[in-house]
């Protein structure tokens, strides 16, 4: 049952093959099994889990139920769950009770998904390995000497290893896509302001978004279709109407013309994955879809504007974390300076730390105009970029990732080449459009995703045409030894 999809759980369910406290039971003790080694978790949340399921399976008994009642899922601890603790992978937040629901978890909870915990990530988010948590890194279950990717490596290792159905994540320059690459999941990050950040702890407001890690593009929807929408509580979120996202999946992508951005494909790349994406790429053309070659001449500058204006953005969201406000608080404090500068040297690791410095240095005054709004202006070039290409295309298709799962340690102590994995990702982030990763082939065993990116609001397209692309292929369906 731990292979099934939410589709064939939302079944299982309906048919009375199983209950729902069945389930979370089954799930809770693989999770308690295998956390150990892949330390996914940072919180197990058994005893709400039982408990809501147990009014789930009298929800479905009455008929009061959707057809998501009593499925299991996990939250990234970047959100906001009412009475759980919810730490963003920090020392900062590590005793931080939540006093309510973000809305993304208010509206899973109200569609009756079960959450079983919370999941591991880079501290505030800042990370590609998962190896800046607070609570110790998480392991890739197809390789447990790799990385998962970051920041949402919890979720994508979870999901990967079958510890739950589905989770979520968020994508600040490519953390729900590259996590979800490297463990051979499904991640989608949808158009910015899709999904209400409410509840959601900022990292770059800007460019955070959260979204589905799913086994599948059929459950990337499903999800879709209740996290989405407008959320007074949200100011930069989107007053549209919400689609149903699964209406669309069977439409056939014939015709559908894909644009290949030439820079995607050049230099960084590992010339296996490059084999693999142009393989999976024929597999579209199979179906219909013509391929066209395509320019995106600023790519190379969206590392270096992401890189100034997330921690501009970082150093300004954390700065409430002062041991007052919120967070952590140093013992002993000899005056109200000591207190802020003790408690924020404590409470924050290296990168976060590094991060803060930078966003700072690129606001102040004298360096505001050189860096900051440099980058701005860059970042405005790269989304023109996208609207010129996507007046002659309808989807863009690329490596997610420059190779697989690297080895842990590996480039913990060189952030510019971590910095750089995100190369295909963060100009998403930057123009705010949605982009998707699915499987698409192993090397060494390892898994390797596709990207696609959508123009704005177009997540039904991405998700249609990965689901078109699953019907014809079965990477998505492998599942890493020792846990089938
Ligand atoms: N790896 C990128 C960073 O470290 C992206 C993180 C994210 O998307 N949250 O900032």
């Amino acid at each position: 049952m731990h292979q099934s999809t939410l589709t064939e759980l939302s079944s299982a369910l309906e048919l009375k093959k199983i209950s729902s406290e069945e389930l979370t039971r089954m799930y809770i003790e693989r999770c308690k099994k295998h956390n150990n080694s892949l330390n996914c978790f940072i919180t197990i949340s058994e005893e709400s889990a039982i408990h809501k399921a147990k009014i789930a399976d009298k929800k479905r008994a009455s008929g009061d139920c959707t057809p998501l009642t009593g499925i299991p899922i996990a939250q990234k601890d970047i959100f906001c769950v009412n009475e759980i603790k919810t730490t963003c992978g920090s020392k900062m937040l590590s005793n931080f009770i939540a006093p309510y629901d973000a809305t993304l978890v208010k509206r899973m909870d109200e569609n009756g998904f079960i959450m079983l915990g919370k999941t591991n990530m880079d501290e505030f988010a800042m990370g590609s390995s998962n190896e800046t948590s607070f609570f110790g890194p998480v392991k890739n279950p197809w390789n447990v000497s790799c990385v998962p990717g970051g920041s949402s490596g919890g979720s994508a290792s979870a999901v990967a290893a079958r510890l739950c159905p589905a989770a979520t994540g968020t994508d600040t320059g490519g953390s729900i896509r590259q996590p979800a690459s490297f463990c051979g999941i499904t991640g989608l990050k949808p158009t910015y302001g899709r999904v209400s950040r409410y509840g959601m702890i900022a990292f770059a407001s800007s460019l955070d978004q959260g979204g589905p890690m799913t086994q599948t593009a059929e459950d990337a929807a499903l999800i879709m279709n209740v996290i989405s929408g407008f959320d007074k509580h949200d100011s930069t979120s989107v007053d549209k109407k919400i689609e149903d996202y699964t209406k669309s999946l069977n439409n056939s992508i014939k015709g559908l013309k894909i644009g290949l951005p030439k820079q995607y494909f050049e230099e960084n790349l590992n010339s296996e994955v490059a084999d693999i994406t142009e393989a999976s790429i024929k597999e579209l053309e199979k179906l219909g879809a013509k391929c066209i070659d395509v320019d995106l001449p600023n790519t190379e500058l969206s590392i270096p504007a992401y890189y100034v204006v997330a921690p501009a953005e970082c150093s300004s969201n954390l700065s409430r974390y002062d041991g007052v406000r919120f967070g952590h608080r140093c013992d002993n404090p000899k005056d109200l300076i000591d207190l802020y500068s003790r408690s924020r040297q404590e409470g924050f690791g290296k990168e976060v730390k590094r991060r803060i410095m930078i966003g700072t240095y690129v606001l102040s005054a004298g360096y505001y105009d050189a860096y900051y709004l440099k980058a701005q202006k860059v970042r405005q070039i790269i989304s023109d970029d996208f609207k010129k290409v996507f007046k002659n295309v309808d989807i863009l298709a690329s490596p997610t990732t420059t190779g697989t799962a690297f080895q842990l340690n590996e480039k913990l102590n060189d952030p510019i080449s971590m910095y750089l994995s995100d190369i295909y990702t963060v100009s998403a982030n930057l123009a705010g459009l949605p982009a998707i990763s699915i499987p698409s082939g192993f090397i060494d065993a390892l898994p390797v995703g596709m990207q696609l990116i959508g123009n704005y609001f177009q997540e039904s397209l991405l998700m249609n045409v990965a689901h078109q692309y699953q019907k014809v292929t079965d990477w998505h369906q492998k599942i890493p030894s020792g846990y089938q």
